[in-house]
């Protein structure tokens, strides 16, 4: 049976051509992409392609055009086997962290790929990453289930969950690394699934799209020097609710009587922080050192392993789905999608 796919087109580096007049590099339409790639004809899939009408860079992405990317995969879930998303590097661990949470008992694979050159260059990485990501996305086990029904990253030989993905190289072709949770596959000679870590969704219950996202919020790194008037300003933004806080090692923070104050109050206003470090690698672990053990006095919250860039997308659906402070402290604290080891 030849799987269809649902080829959805954003934009990216993948498609993008130079502009003679400013000799940068410009998002252009499909059209374009698959004239230089005219192996793209020869993949045994039924391939169908939605392209944005105006293709972006995708550091222009944000939450109405996650909204966009739901509804796309929602008008077309029953027709496809499973979607390919083209999309630019830059915020692609952002987009993929979103749509894990939007797209609630995935049954079918969303692999989101883009590449570092574009299409039409001779060394360009873009037609591996898009034929690979296509294969995955097409792919089934012996009961006929999608073999990843995850929302995962697929780039330069390794298939990562999204949620757990970070953009970590602006130069070489391996751009993507998780360094909290192993590969779902490795694209070699052959494509090995790890299925063992593939997470399965309730085949027995529907997909459930979810849309609303509260974008008050704000990712704040800690650093040596930080001070009261700056930390106050951000704490006092008007329609605060919830901050990121990137801290130190295991979750480690200056011991500040201000600081802790200054925390204290904004928990006690019903602002969710959440601890996360600035270390690659490696969870929070907040009662290992005083400095983080006052922050979970005063009301942070750990964000065990998570990356900052599905902290933050988390965080924003939650707030975006309720104000009961309580549950989104819950659900912070667990695994809504594979996104955290506990
Ligand atoms: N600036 C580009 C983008 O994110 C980079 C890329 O695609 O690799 O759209």
């Amino acid at each position: 049976m030849t799987s269809r796919i649902l080829l959805i087109y954003t934009g990216g580096t993948i498609g993008m051509d130079l502009n003679p007049a400013t000799g940068a590099l410009e998002p252009l339409d499909f059209n374009h992409l698959i004239k230089q790639m005219p192996e793209f004809a020869a993949i045994p899939a039924g391939i169908d392609v939605y392209q944005f009408e105006a293709p972006i860079d995708s550091s222009d992405m944000n939450p109405k055009l996650w909204g966009r990317l739901v509804e796309i995969i929602v008008g077309h879930y029953d027709r496809y086997d499973g979607f390919v998303i083209l999309h630019g590097t830059d915020t692609m661990a952002f987009t993929a962290s979103a749509l894990s949470f939007m797209l609630e008992n995935l049954t079918k694979p969303v692999i989101l790929t883009g590449s570092q050159l574009p299409v039409n260059q001779l060394r360009t990485d873009g037609k591996e990453n898009l034929i690979t990501s296509i294969e995955i996305a097409a792919a089934h086990d012996a009961d006929g289930h999608p073999r990843v029904p995850e929302v995962c990253i697929y780039f330069s030989g390794k298939l990562l969950r999204g949620n757990r993905s970070t953009k970590i190289n602006s130069e070489g072709f391996n751009a993507f690394d998780s360094f909290n949770f192993p590969p779902l596959a490795d694209a070699g000679v052959n494509i090995i699934y790890h299925d063992e870590i593939i997470l399965r969704p309730d085949y027995t219950k529907p997909m459930t799209p979810h849309f609303a996202m509260d974008t008050n919020v704000v990712v704040f790194t800690l650093f040596p020097g930080i001070t009261k008037e700056i930390v106050l300003h951000l704490l006092e933004a008007p329609h605060l609710r919830g901050i990121v806080m990137r801290t130190y090692g295991s979750g480690n923070a200056p011991q500040l009587p201000w600081l802790m104050e200054a925390l204290t109050e904004a928990t006690r206003r019903g602002i969710i922080i959440i601890n996360i470090t600035q270390c690659a690698a490696g969870p929070v672990q907040m009662a290992r050192y005083s400095g983080g053990f006052l922050l979970q006095n005063v009301g942070v919250i750990s964000g065990y392993d998570g990356t900052v860039e599905c902290t933050i997308a988390k965080l924003m659906h939650l707030l975006g789905h309720t104000t009961d402070t309580d549950l989104i402290r819950e659900k912070m604290s667990r695994s809504l999608c594979g996104e955290i080891s506990l």
